[in-house]
C-alpha cells in the first residue's frame, strides 16, 4: 500500500512541508532497525529515555527523506533538502490518526481482542482456524501498545477479509486512542486479571477502560463463566449481541465434558445446540479457557464447523512461531514455519539477522513459495532478494514452483519432498535458518530433520497400565466394596491431575491425599470425586471447606478445631473421617477414647461421620500377619463400639494395597489402593502391569585405556580398556548416589550395564564395554527390564521411596495406547 506523504498529513490534521509528493510504504520507527529508507516515513517519537529527532540527520544521511516530526523538537528543516516534514503535535497521536484513517478505508471486519492475558494466543489460535477458510490479516506478534497497534494496521495487506488486532493497555485512559484506530466490528475479551491493579484504582476501573475497545463493535464474545465480565457487558452495552463460552448452560458454546486423550483434552462442546468434539493438544485450563473463545468467534464467523474441528488439533504448531530449537552441526533452527507474507518474512528475518549475529552464524534462509502476495512472481522474488540482502541472509534456498521458477532451480526445489530427498544435511553447519513456509509446505519435515535428535531424561507413565492394575484389583475385591486411591505426594511422584482425572475415569469411589494444597490442586484442575485430607492442617480448614475437601479427623485438637470452622460458616451435615489408631502408634483416636470421641460426635448435628478407618503397619509381611490380625480385631470392635454409640452407620475402611493382596476377607466396605496401583506386589504377583519407566538416552561413548579412572574421587577404576557410556542422569534426578560403582545397573538395548564410578548431580556412567551402543540410545533406569523393587532392594529400602524421590525436574510423560 502507497499513500502520498499529503494525504498521510490530511488524515492526521497535520502541517506538512516540503517535499509533499513523496510516496510512502513503509513505517520505522527505531533508527537502529531501519535499513530501508526509500519510501519510508520515519516516525520521530520522544520517549523518557530517547527522542528520535536527534536521528534526523544520521537517517537523511542515509536517504531517508519521509519523517513525521513534532512541532516542538524544532527541527532546522532548511538543511533537509527534497525532504518532506509532517509536523504535528505528537508524533504517536499523528500516527494513531494516520492508523484510524487506513482502517477506515478498509471495508472488511475488524476483530478486536483486549484483556489481561491471553490475547496474543487467542489472536494468533483464531488466525489459524480462520485461514483454514479466510484470507486473515492479524497485528504481529504482540503488537498491541499505543505504538504497535497503528503499526499493525499500517501493514495490513490490501486483499486481507478480516483483520485481528490485540489492543493492551497499562494506564486509565489509553484505550480510547486504540479504540479509535481498530474500529472494531467484533470485539473479544479474554480475561481480567484480579491481582494487580498496577495503574489502576480498582478492578472496576481497569475493566470500565478494557471494555471502550469495544464502543463501535456490534457483537463482543467473552468467558460467561466469569460473572464480573457478564455484569460489566450487560450493564454497557445492553444492546449489543453479547455471546459467552463456558461451562454453564447460558453459554452460545457451551463446554459439556472434558476428558484427558493421549495427547492433550477431549472436549465435548456444544454450539447453538449442536454438540461436537474436539482434540485439543492441551490440557491446561488456561489453554482451554483461550481456545473457547477461539472456537466461539470462529464459529459465529461461519467458519464451518469442520474447519474447526480439523484446526484444532493442529493449534499446537503455534508454538513453533519463531520457536528457536538446536539444529545439526552447531545451526540454530528458527521455526516459523506456519505464515508466509512479507511482513511475517519481515520480522522472521530481523530475528534470524539478530540471532545470527548473537550466536556467531551465518543466516540462511529456506523460504516457501509466497501465495497471495498480489504480485507476479518475478517481482515478488525480487523483492525477497532485496529483503533477504538488507538482513545480511547469506544462503536462500526457495522451495515450490515459483520460487524455482524465478531462481532458474539454483538452490530452488519444486517441492518439500524434492527438497528432502536432495539434500545434503551435512552442508548445514554453523547457520542460523530462518524456516519460513506457507502450511501447505510442511516445514516441519525440514525442521524435524535438521533438528538435532534430542532426548530428555523423562519418567514415562503407562496410563494404560495404571488403568488395567485398578481394575485388577477391584477383581479381586467384593462387588459392593468400594475404592478409595491413594494419590497423596504427587501421586507416588507420578503426576497428580494426570493421574486423579484417570482415576476419576475408572470410577474409583474416593481420593486420598495427604495435605489440603495437593486436594485444591485437584479441585482447580477440575477433580469432582470426593477428597479425603490424610494430614489437615487446621490453618487449612476454611480453604476445604470452600473446596469440599473432606478431613482425617485423628485427635480431639483437630475435631474441635474442624467443628469451629463448619459452625462459623454455619454448615450442618459436613463429611469427617475418622481415624483410628489400631497398633501402627502414628494419627488416630486409640480405642479407650471412642467413649468421649462418641459423645462429642452426638453432641452437634454439623458434621456426620461419613468414615471410620485404620491403617496396617506390617499387611506386606508374614511375619507379622498376627499383628495384622490384632489390628483386624481391633478395628471390627471399635466400629461397632462407634456404630452402636453413634446410631448410625458409616464406610468402614482398612486395607492398603499390599492389605488387599494378603487380607482380602477385612475388606470391609472400602480399601485404600496406593502403590499397587504403580505395579508394585506385596506377593509378586506377575498379572500386575509396570506402570512407570524412567528413562534416559546415552549422550556420549568414551573410550577409556587400562589404568585410567572414571568419574568424581576416580573411583572407577579401568582395569582394563573400557568403553563408557555417559548418561545424563544423577542424584539430583533422583538416580540415588548409593548406585555408584556397580551397585547399580542401567539397561541399553536390553542389555544390562553397571554403572562405573560414582553418580554425579546431573550424569552418571554406565560401562557399556560388553554391549553394542550409539550415542543417543535409549537408557532404562528402571521399568518393565529392571524393576522398582530391584532398584530398592539395592538400596535398601522400598520401591515407595525409589519413586517419590524422582524429582520435579524430570519432565513427566503420559503415554495411553
Ligand atoms: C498411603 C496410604 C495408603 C496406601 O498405601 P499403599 O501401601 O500404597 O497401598 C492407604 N492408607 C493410608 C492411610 C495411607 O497413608
Amino acid at each position: 500500500m502507497f499513500h502520498s506523504l499529503s494525504q498521510l498529513a490530511k488524515w492526521s490534521s497535520a502541517k506538512v512541508i516540503g517535499n509533499t509528493d513523496l510516496m510512502i510504504q513503509k513505517i520505522a520507527y527505531d533508527s537502529r532497525k531501519t535499513f530501508v529508507a526509500d519510501q519510508t516515513l520515519f516516525v520521530a517519537i520522544k520517549s523518557v529515555n530517547n527522542d528520535g529527532h536527534v536521528y534526523i540527520p544520521e537517517l537523511y544521511e542515509k536517504g531517508m527523506r519521509a519523517f513525521l516530526v513534532e512541532e516542538q523538537a524544532q527541527v532546522n528543516y532548511s538543511v533537509y533538502p527534497d525532504a518532506g516534514f509532517i509536523i504535528c503535535n505528537n508524533t504517536v497521536a499523528g500516527l494513531q490518526a494516520i492508523a484510524a484513517a487506513v482502517r477506515q478505508s478498509l471495508t472488511i471486519p475488524f476483530i478486536g481482542i483486549t484483556g489481561s492475558n491471553g490475547k496474543t494466543i487467542v489472536k494468533e489460535w483464531l488466525a489459524r482456524l480462520l485461514e483454514s477458510h479466510y484470507r486473515v490479516g492479524r497485528s504481529p506478534r504482540s503488537f498491541n501498545s499505543q505504538l504497535g497497534v497503528p503499526l499493525s494496521i499500517w501493514m495490513m495487506e490490501q486483499d486481507i477479509e478480516m483483520a485481528i488486532i490485540e489492543a493492551g493497555i497499562s494506564q486509565p485512559g489509553e484505550m480510547k486512542a486504540l479504540a479509535d484506530c481498530i474500529a472494531p466490528d467484533f470485539g473479544i475479551f479474554t480475561n481480567i486479571g484480579r491481582a494487580h491493579q498496577e495503574n489502576f484504582a480498582s478492578i472496576d476501573e481497569k475493566l470500565e477502560e478494557k471494555l471502550k475497545l469495544f464502543e463501535s463493535a456490534h457483537t463482543i464474545f467473552f468467558h460467561g463463566d466469569d460473572a464480573l465480565i457478564g455484569e460489566a457487558l450487560l450493564s454497557r452495552y445492553p444492546e449489543k449481541k453479547l455471546l459467552s463460552c463456558g461451562k454453564g448452560d447460558g453459554n452460545a458454546l457451551q463446554l459439556l465434558l472434558q476428558d484427558s486423550g493421549s495427547e492433550g483434552a477431549v472436549l465435548q462442546l456444544s454450539w447453538n445446540g449442536q454438540p461436537f468434539t474436539l482434540h485439543f493438544p492441551y490440557q491446561d485450563v488456561i489453554a482451554i479457557d483461550n481456545l473457547l473463545l477461539v472456537v466461539l468467534v470462529a464459529l459465529e464467523l461461519e467458519l464451518p464447523l469442520q474447519n474447526v474441528i480439523n484446526e484444532v488439533p493442529k493449534l499446537q504448531a503455534i508454538a513453533m512461531r519463531l520457536e528457536q530449537k538446536e539444529g545439526i552441526n552447531n545451526c540454530l533452527l528458527i521455526d516459523d514455519g506456519y505464515n508466509a507474507d512479507l511482513t511475517a518474512l519481515e520480522l522472521g528475518l530481523d530475528f534470524l539477522n539478530q540471532m545470527g549475529a548473537k550466536r556467531g552464524l551465518s543466516k540462511t534462509l529456506i523460504l516457501s513459495d509466497i501465495y497471495q502476495s498480489g504480485m507476479h512472481h518475478q517481482e515478488l522474488y525480487a523483492q525477497i532478494q532485496k529483503l533477504a540482502n538488507e538482513k545480511g541472509v547469506e544462503k536462500l534456498i526457495g522451495i515450490g514452483e515459483h520460487l524455482y521458477t524465478a531462481m532458474d532451480g539454483v538452490n530452488a526445489y519444486r517441492t518439500t519432498a524434492d527438497f528432502l530427498a536432495k539434500v545434503d544435511v551435512n552442508s548445514y553447519k554453523n547457520e542460523a535458518i530462518l524456516l519460513k513456509g506457507s502450511r501447505q509446505f510442511a516445514f516441519e519435515q525440514i525442521s524435524a530433520l535438521l533438528e538435532q535428535r534430542r532426548h530428555k531424561t523423562v519418567l514415562e507413565i503407562n496410563l494404560n497400565a495404571l488403568a488395567y492394575n485398578v481394575q485388577y484389583f477391584r477383581s479381586k475385591l467384593k462387588k459392593e466394596t468400594r475404592l478409595l486411591a491413594m494419590v497423596k505426594a504427587f501421586s507416588y511422584g507420578t503426576g497428580a491431575f494426570e493421574i486423579a482425572n484417570l482415576l476419576q475415569h475408572q470410577k474409583v469411589d474416593y481420593l486420598g491425599v495427604a495435605f489440603a494444597d495437593e486436594g485444591i490442586e485437584l479441585r482447580k484442575a477440575g477433580i469432582t470425586l470426593p477428597i479425603i485430607v490424610m494430614n489437615p492442617e487446621l490453618s487449612s480448614f476454611p480453604m476445604m471447606l470452600e473446596y469440599e475437601l473432606e478431613p482425617e479427623i485423628y485427635s480431639f485438637q483437630v475435631l474441635d478445631a474442624y467443628l469451629t470452622a463448619v459452625q462459623r460458616q454455619g454448615l450442618t451435615n459436613v463429611p469427617v473421617h475418622i481415624k483410628i489408631d489400631t497398633g501402627m502408634n502414628r494419627l488416630g483416636f486409640v480405642p479407650s477414647e471412642i467413649p468421649q470421641l462418641i459423645e462429642q460426635l452426638r453432641s452437634t448435628h454439623q458434621l456426620m461421620v461419613s468414615s471410620v478407618f485404620s491403617h496396617l503397619a506390617g499387611s506386606d509381611e508374614a511375619l507379622h500377619d498376627g499383628f495384622t490380625q490384632k489390628q483386624i480385631d481391633r478395628f471390627k470392635q471399635a466400629c461397632e463400639t462407634m456404630q452402636n454409640g453413634l446410631g448410625r452407620g458409616f464406610i468402614r475402611h482398612l486395607l492398603n494395597s499390599a492389605g488387599i493382596e494378603r487380607f482380602a476377607d477385612a475388606q470391609f466396605d472400602m480399601v485404600r489402593l496406593g502403590i499397587g496401583m504403580y505395579g508394585v506386589s506385596a506377593i509378586h504377583d506377575e498379572a500386575l502391569k509396570q506402570v512407570n519407566t524412567l528413562k534416559s538416552y546415552v549422550s556420549q561413548i568414551k573410550e577409556v585405556t587400562a589404568g585410567e579412572t572414571v568419574g568424581y574421587s576416580r573411583k572407577g577404576q579401568a582395569e582394563s580398556a573400557r568403553r563408557i557410556a555417559v548418561i545424563p542422569i544423577g542424584y539430583a534426578d533422583g538416580y540415588n548416589r548409593r548406585l555408584s560403582n556397580g551397585v547399580g545397573q542401567v539397561l541399553i538395548n536390553g542389555h544390562r550395564a553397571p554403572v562405573i564410578g560414582n553418580i554425579c548431580m546431573d550424569m552418571c556412567m554406565a560401562d557399556v564395554t560388553q554391549i553394542h551402543v550409539q550415542e543417543g540410545d535409549e537408557v532404562e533406569i528402571f521399568g518393565a527390564g529392571i524393576s522398582i523393587s530391584e532398584v530398592a532392594e539395592k538400596l535398601d529400602t522400598i520401591p515407595y521411596e525409589i519413586l517419590t524421590s524422582i524429582s520435579r525436574r524430570v519432565k513427566r510423560v503420559y503415554v495411553m495406547e
